[in-house]
């Protein structure tokens, strides 16, 4: 997030409507399946006047797939579910702002509209690293909502990170807690273990590594 995510908001943005926001909700229910996968929570809903014709969730680890982000599959299984490659009229709700990737599949999709959740300052392509859909040469036909329960889409994905990286410290510290008792044993029958063994040292393995994204 460029700006801090100061958790749920009290009050419901007036600008945002009940619509958007039910969609929405239903968008980060989806992104509640990538969590309980181990993906990072990302989740889209295709919709088609009222009616929610369907959905996806972020798996690219799951599926060894670069391409499964959430929109992407909500476009396939909405495109499958029309049988037709193009969704006019159709409008896609996801948590996060689309990357590059999906802009262009929402936008070979015919898409009218893309309502999204949180900013992405990394991959974002609605504005905060490029504005693929304010190209009238590329884009004709969608229109696009940023900051529908931004708060709330983003503080699923940094408890999501936080809980990634508190995993990764107390792996860590483990390691470091059993490294004593391993060197101990290994060095019972050494005559001289040299001080300066960087791999026996539990200064090693306590070095930071860097943090898993
Ligand atoms: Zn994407």
């Amino acid at each position: 997030m460029s700006t801090p995510v100061s958790g749920p908001s009290v009050l419901p943005d007036p600008l945002v409507s009940e619509r958007d926001r039910r969609f929405m909700a239903q968008a980060q229910a989806a992104a509640e399946e990538a969590r309980a996968a181990g993906e990072v929570p990302v989740g889209a809903v295709l919709v088609r006047g009222d009616e929610v014709i369907a959905r996806g969730f972020n798996h690219p680890i799951g599926g060894h797939d670069p391409s499964a982000h959430a929109e992407m599959a909500a476009l396939r299984a909405a495109a499958q579910q029309l049988e037709n490659y193009r969704l006019p009229g159709c409008e896609l709700y996801v948590t996060l702002e689309p990357c590059l990737m999906c802009a262009g599949a929402i936008m070979h999709a015919r898409i009218a509209r893309v309502v999204f959740g949180a900013r992405d300052p990394k991959t974002g392509a609605c504005g905060s690293v490029v504005d693929a859909f304010a190209n009238p040469q590329l884009n004709h036909h969608t229109t696009v909502v940023g900051g529908v329960l931004e708060d709330e889409c983003g503080a699923a994905l940094k408890s999501f990170f936080a809980d990634r990286r508190r995993a990764s410290r107390e792996a860590r510290a483990a390691a470091a807690a059993a490294a004593p008792r391993a060197s101990e044993t290994s060095e019972a029958g050494a005559s001289c273990a040299s001080p300066s063994a960087p791999l026996d040292s539990p200064g090693a393995l306590e070095s930071p590594v860097s943090e898993p994204r």
